[in-house]
Order: structure tokens, then sequence, then C-alpha cells
């Protein structure tokens, strides 16, 4: 095919331009970004290998060429990796399809940092060569083909693509370097800059790093060989010792490994013998990516067989509900050349995973007790997926058991995070209940009618905020033998001799007020489903309570938008005896406005439950003709 010329998709110029523009104060990360596709590359080529011997051509000796050139001003960087064909290499370097770099696009939208700041964050990939280069020259050949093309660019909004001889697999770039960096202190075709360089961020790739270096003879200082040298100690970080790896090498490592921009929030690193050996190297990131609970998110961990890559995002290590956990494993024991499928389900997989879960539950559990700060900063970001971990596997309980402890919830004790075992610890001898509170926000709680008696009582309450919690505690069920109740639901009741008084003249005076209360329930028919007198109200007049079992008018909520609407709360008006709205309803009764006051109650005790209700426009209406009577 003869030369095109295409264009730059929209958002890449735009990065390019500010790539290009940008007075980037790290202008040597191009390398490591350039030396880590290739790294990539060599390892698609491997793996596919594994299935398809002849792609390797006879040629199995992987390595990375760096040539660094004075006289041409550039630096060549080849790779006899997997290569890209035509359609490739415009799909792949035309276009922004990686995650990371699409995140920083977006971020600089909204974002005070300065464009040098997030470039340092986040690497953009292949485009940093344009820091350094004024002109970019590909050349690549996809392994197992015959034809090559030659990509270049100037960075500024076009590129050319034709075909070319290239004898080998693989990909050539090269850099034709601006001028200031050919001298000086960022001289990238002095062999002793990129050497440097290297070692600095790439030793740890896994194919040997080559470069020329030109050797004087001792004796005769004219004479000058060339001795090529592999510059990097190519030992993957994970197979040093704990003790020897600094923190940065670490941090740095996850960010290229897992093409992360942040460093992670925790890292493990376990390596296990005995009867199957692996190490493994974990990380939490920061921040849980958007799309950690569609469907479509492809959790999973890296899988090296003696330090050979085997596959990514290999699912079966790790139990659903740590499907944020990055990272890798290496062991010995696992077999190379079988299935994904049947490799997934191997027992040794198992094994390793159980280990390794078990392993990362007793490290956050150390957390939490160490460090409260963070775990709440793990929490805020994973929580959920533990919580609907608990849910989904109600059947057996095994997960519930796995996870009670490392639950944490905000309560009504300073309103803090408390685990479970804290909340039980200051729990009052009489009370065999674990209270809890569902609504959007802790003002909405704090002003739960039903709030009132609890705080006087010196009685701590869970508050539940995400949809999800509810169906968590009736998952989990009960706490150290102490079962959860619901504030919000009929059979709410505290135990205590106050209170239990307090019941008997409730029960006492429904009986008086029987017929008042069949008449309330008979006006709000089809809204109620029962109507009743309580004692758990102090100074509130009224409140809505939902049955014992069913859905709560919370989970109503959550079903309703899951376009489910079939799965409604039973609703139970509660009415304060002790209230002088009380009075004035029995006034009504048999009156003309007793429809009307019976349903101005309602919808008092729809609002303070955050619900909006139906006929909110005649409300407003009544409450009008209320004030200027
Ligand atoms: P990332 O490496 O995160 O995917 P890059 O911008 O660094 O993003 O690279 C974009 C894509 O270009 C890579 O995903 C890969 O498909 C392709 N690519 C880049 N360099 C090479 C290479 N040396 N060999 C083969 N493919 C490459
Ligand atoms: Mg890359």
């Amino acid at each position: 095919m003869s030369k095109e010329t295409l264009e730059f998709q929209a958002e890449t110029k735009r990065l390019l331009d500010l790539v290009i523009n940008s007075i980037y104060t790290n202008k040597e990360i191009f390398l490591r970004e350039l030396i880590s596709n290739a790294s990539d590359a060599i390892d698609k080529l491997h793996f596919e290998s594994l299935t398809n011997q002849d792609i390797l051509e006879n040629n199995s000796e992987y390595e990375i060429i760096i040539l660094p050139d004075k006289d041409t001003k550039s630096i060549t960087i080849s790779d006899n990796g997997i290569g890209m064909t035509r359609e490739e290499v415009i799909s792949n370097i035309g276009t922004i399809a990686k995650s990371g770099t699409k995140a920083f696009l977006e971020q600089l939208k909204d974002n005070g940092e300065t464009t040098e700041e997030l470039i340092g964050q986040f690497g953009v990939g292949f485009y940093s060569a344009f820091i350094v280069a004024d002109k970019v020259t590909l050349v690549t050949r996809k392994a197992g083909q015959t034809s090559a093309v030659k990509w270049e660019s100037d960075g500024t909004g076009e590129f050319t693509i034709e075909d070319f001889d290239k004898e080998s697999r693989g990909t050539t770039i090269v850099l034709h370097l601006k001028k200031e960096f050919t001298e000086g202190e960022d001289n990238f075709t002095d062999t002793r800059t990129i050497e440097r360089l290297i070692k600095k961020y790439s030793d740890y790739i896994r194919y040997p790093i080559k470069m020329n270096f030109e050797v004087t003879d001792k004796e005769d200082e004219s004479k000058k060989t060339i001795e090529v040298r592999t510059i990097n100690s190519m030992q993957p970080l994970w197979t040093r010792s704990k003790n020897d790896i600094k923190t940065e090498e670490y941090n740095d490592f996850f960010k290229h490994q897992f093409h992360e921009w942040e460093e992670p929030l925790e890292i493990y690193h376990t390596k296990a013998e005995g009867t199957f050996e692996y190490t493994a190297l974990l990380c939490i990131p920061k921040k849980a990516p958007l799309d950690l609970y569609y469907s479509n998110f492809e959790p999973g961990l890296q899988l090296y067989s003696r330090h050979v890559f085997i596959m990514d995002k290999c699912k079966d290590f790790l139990p659903d509900y740590l499907r944020f956990i990055k990272g890798l494993v290496d062991s010995p024991d696992l077999p190379l050349n079988i299935s994904r499928e049947l490799l997934q389900q191997s027992r040794e997989v198992r094994k390793i995973g159980k280990s390794l879960e078990k392993n990362i539950l007793k490290q956050l559990a150390k957390m939490l007790k160490d460090d409260r700060s963070k775990y709440e900063q793990f929490w805020n970001e994973y929580g959920k997926s533990f919580k609907i971990g608990i849910y989904n596997d109600a059947f057996t309980g095994q997960t519930a058991n796995d996870l009670k402890d490392l639950l944490i919830f905000q309560t009504s004790h300073e309103n803090k995070f408390a685990t479970l075992a804290e909340y039980f610890g200051r729990m009052k001898a009489d009370q065999d209940k674990i209270y809890y509170a569902a609504a959007k926000d802790i003002k909405t709680i704090e002003k739960l009618p039903q709030m009132e008696l609890l705080k006087d009582r010196g009685i701590e309450v869970v508050y539940l905020f995400d949809p999800v919690d509810e169906f968590t505690l009736e998952a989990l069920h009960e706490y150290d033998g102490k079962h959860f109740q619901s504030i919000s639901r009929e059979d709410f009741k505290l135990d205590d001799e106050e209170s239990k008084t307090a019941q008997k003249q409730i029960d006492d005076l429904t009986k008086d007020n029987e017929s008042l209360l069949k008449d309330v329930k008979e006006s709000l028919k089809g809204k109620v489903d029962d109507v009743k007198l309580t004692s758990q109200l102090k100074s509130g007049a009224v409140c809505l309570v939902t049955g014992a079992n069913g859905p709560s008018l919370t989970m109503e909520k959550t079903f309703e938008a899951m376009n489910n609407p079939f799965f409604k709360a039973s609703k139970i008006l509660e009415i304060n005896p002790n209230h002088a709205l009380f009075n004035k309803l029995k006034e009504s009764q048999g009156k003309d406005n007793f429809n009307d006051f019976c349903d101005l109650m309602y919808c008092q005790a729809l609002l303070i439950e955050g619900i909006m209700p139906d006929n909110h426009v005649e409300l407003a209406n009544k409450i009008a003709e209320l004030m200027t009577n």
C-alpha cells in the first residue's frame, strides 16, 4: 500500500499539544515508557508462543536494544516482541484507548494542577516520546507476518504510514531529538545518561536491555572497540528480598506494572514455601475504579511461573469481594502449557488463592487495629465490596463469618466509625439487640423521631447510609448472639423496665381508642397497612415504620431504583398518644375534617422519612389553609 497521511484523533491531538508545549521537568520518563512498551510487546509474544511455537521464527532470545547516536542526534529503542500490523499501528498509536490517559484528560478539565504535574502522575505512554523528540519514526513488523510498516510523525496533527522492509519481527522507534536534548545535562545521545536512567527506572524489566558501549583500549588509547552490555539486572522486583526494596521502588513498579497513575494505598509482598510455593505482590489502589461494580469490570491477578509471564487477569485466585486487589502471583508449581480455563480451575490456583485471601484479611485486620484512618480510607473506597460480598453469600454465611470483624459503620457514638465488636463493648447491660437506622445521611437519621428516646437512654445506634447496608445486616443476621434491630420497624421495642411500663400504658390506651384507630386506618386505606399507638416517640407526633419482616422503606427505594416496583414495604403509621396532636385527632373523629387530618398526619410521617408525598401540591394547599385559619 502506498504512503498515507492520516490525522490524529481529536483527543490525541490535544494530548500531543499538551505534551509538546508543556515545559515539563521530568523529561526522562519517555525512556521508561518506551521500554515498558517494549517489554509488554515481548510478554505478548511470549504468551502467544506458548500455544504457537512457529511465531518465534526460531528466535527466542528476547531483547530490547537502545542506541543513542550523537551523529544523527537520535535515540533508537528496538524490541523483538510481537510487533504491530498496519491497522494496529493506526488504532494503537493514533487514538487514545488507554484508560489512564483518558483519566488524565478528564482530570485536566476540572483540575487546578498544572499539566506538568499531571503528566508526571499519569505517564502518557507512547506520546511521551514527543516530550524530547520533534520527529518520531516507528518501524514495526508483526510476528508471523512478512510485511512491515513505517509510521512517522512530528506530533503536530498528522502522521504518515507506508509499507516498509524489516528483516526481523518487532518494533524499532527512532526519536529525532530536539536540540536541547542532545547536549548538556539532558543529553540523551550520551550512553552514560541513558545507562543511569535505565538503572533508575527499568532495572527490574525481565528482558535484557542492551546498549553498545565504546571501550578504549588500555594500552593504545586511539584504539576503540564496541562492546554490547546488558544494563538492567533483570531481577523481577518481587523476587528480591523485602528488606532490600524501597517504598518508591514498590510504588514505581506498581504504577508501571498495572498502568496505575497513583501510588497504592497498601502493598503486600509475601512468599510461601512448603507444600506449594509462591511469591505474591498484591496492592490495594488508593481509589476504586469507577466501573468496579459493573459486570464488565475484569478483576484478576497476573500470573507468572518461574518469573515468566503466563496470563493476565486470572480470576480464580481471589473471591469476588476482593475484586479491587491488583497484583501478581509467581509460582513454580503452576503448569505452563495448559488452557486458561483448566489453569483457573486447577487445585494449585485454588490453594494459593485461599492462602492469599487469608493473608489479605489478616493484613486488613492489622490495618484496622494499627492505622484506623488508613482503614477508614480503605473502607470508603471498598467497604461496599465487602458488604455486597456478605449479601451475595448469605446462603452459606461463610463470607459473613470471615468479614464480620472487618465491617465498620458510623454510629451515634460521636458519629464515628465503629466495628461491631466496639459497639458490642459499649452495649447497656440489659440491651440485647444491636439497633440500626437507615437513611441518606446523618442529619436525617438524627432527626428521626425514634432517635430521641434512644439518645435519652444513651443507647448507641448504627447508621446505615448505603442502600446495600440493610441487605448486608439481614444477611449477617446477628453478631455474637445479638440480633440486629431496625428502629424503623414495627417490632422495635426497648427492653428496659421503663419501656416495659410505657408499653403497658400503650396497650391500655390502644384498647380505649380502638374505634378511633380503626377510623384512621380506614381513612388511610391503600396508604398504610396499619395504624398503632406507640411508646417509642418522645416529642415527635407520628412516625412511619415497616413490618417486622419484608422490605424496609429504604429497601423499597432500592428496588424501585432497580425498576422492581413489586417489593413494597408494609407501612405502619405510629402515633404518639402523649402528643397534643393526638387529642386534636380525637376531637376531629366523626367531623368533616377528619380525613384531611389523617392525611396530614400521614404526610408528616412520610416527610420525616424523606419521602415526597404523591399529593404534594394538595398538601401544600392544605398547610396554607391551616395557616390562614
Ligand atoms: P499502554 O502501554 O498503556 O497501552 P501506550 O501509549 O504506551 O499505552 O501504548 C499504546 C499501545 O501501542 C500499546 O498498548 C501497544 O498496543 C502499542 N505499542 C506501543 N509500543 C509498542 C511496541 N514496542 N510493540 C508493540 N506494540 C506497541
Ligand atoms: Mg505503555
